[in-house]
């Protein structure tokens, strides 16, 4: 009886395993014919200055439209994509996407001072060509270095320590900007805040969620804020949906909110429809 169960449960265990195999399997082809078959796109999330209410960057986010399933968040597949040794390619395929739209943009709406900012994989910066590879398409690209950030994050530090610094360095010679994202959630060590010539930091959502009604979350908000801006960093809010939440960050002069109250990430059509709007009443407008 012992031996029968004990065969029973291995024959589960072996089918469920097989069924994820499979799964997977199917995963790694449908994006490798997403590569194909263009179905990458873009979008982008306005970052507002809270005091003059004005745009001040957009951040890059990467979307995919799956066949069947349709539009699949980049936290389920760019580890995938990681795995399978495609980020490189896709990384470029971004940083050129998106200086390429942002030129459309800044000729037609006026966007001197608003920067792009964009997502970087730590495996991108494993690879010996990368700053080569970027260094020619911001040449090629009609984009002045200085609106370009990149957002890293702190693993990235950590990881392969000198060989990244290096890289970082690199990226700040060609006179792009580093920010710190998803700041709180990983090592918060403060050791890199000072040492890595950091231009930006990212406050993650988790400690927005309920800023509004968690006072300890609250102060670990503030004194974030307090420490990078005496850092000289500027300070990106994550996350801000609504205007209770925002009412808890209206005392400090100088911070920047990215969140789905301002707006969530636009395609290219709504991205335009906001700068069109903008263009009349001069401060980014409300969502309609
Ligand atoms: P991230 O870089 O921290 O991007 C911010 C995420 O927060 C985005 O999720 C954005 O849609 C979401 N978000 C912004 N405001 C709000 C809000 O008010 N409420 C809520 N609930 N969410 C908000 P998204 O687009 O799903 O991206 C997830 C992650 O995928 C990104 O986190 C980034 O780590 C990664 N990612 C996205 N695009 C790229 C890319 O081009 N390259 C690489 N390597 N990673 C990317
Ligand atoms: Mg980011
Ligand atoms: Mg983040
Ligand atoms: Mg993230």
């Amino acid at each position: 009886d012992v031996k029968k169960n004990h065969l029973n449960s291995y024959q589960f265990y072996n089918d469920s395993m097989r069924q994820a195999a499979i799964k997977k399997l199917y995963f790694e082809n449908d994006l490798k014919n997403a590569l194909i078959n263009q179905e990458l796109f873009l979008v982008y999330q306005p970052q507002i200055d809270l005091k003059t209410q004005n745009l001040v960057g957009f951040e890059t986010l990467l979307r995919w439209t799956h066949p069947q399933r349709g539009v699949v968040s980049p936290s389920e597949f760019v580890p995938v994509l990681e795995k399978m040794g495609l980020i490189e390619e896709v990384g470029l395929w971004v940083v050129r996407e998106a200086l390429n739209q942002f030129t459309t943009w800044s000729a037609a709406y006026q966007l001197e001072g608003v920067s792009i900012s964009i997502n970087l994989s730590a495996i991108q910066l494993r690879s010996p060509k990368f700053i080569e590879d970027i260094e020619a398409i911001i040449q090629s690209s009609q984009v002045d270095s200085q609106s370009i950030v990149f957002e890293v994050t702190e693993s990235m530090m950590v990881e392969d320590n000198f060989r990244n610094n290096k890289v970082f360095e690199s990226i700040q010679n060609m006179g792009c900007r580093l920010s710190l994202d998803d700041y709180g959630t990983g090592y918060s060590n403060l050791y890199y805040l000072d040492r890595l010539n950091l231009s930006e930091l990212k406050i993650d959502r988790q400690f927005i969620l309920n800023i509004d009604v968690n006072e300890s979350d609250r102060l670990i908000v503030h004194h974030t804020i307090q420490m990078a801006q005496s850092l000289g960093l500027h300070v990106v809010i994550e996350g801000i949906e609504t205007q209770v939440q925002l009412e808890k960050l209206a005392e400090y002069s100088n911070l920047i909110i990215q969140g789905y109250y301002f707006d969530k990430p636009l395609n290219q059509a709504e991205l335009m429809q906001r700068l069109e709007a903008r263009k009349r009443i001069q401060h980014w407008p409300q969502k309609s």
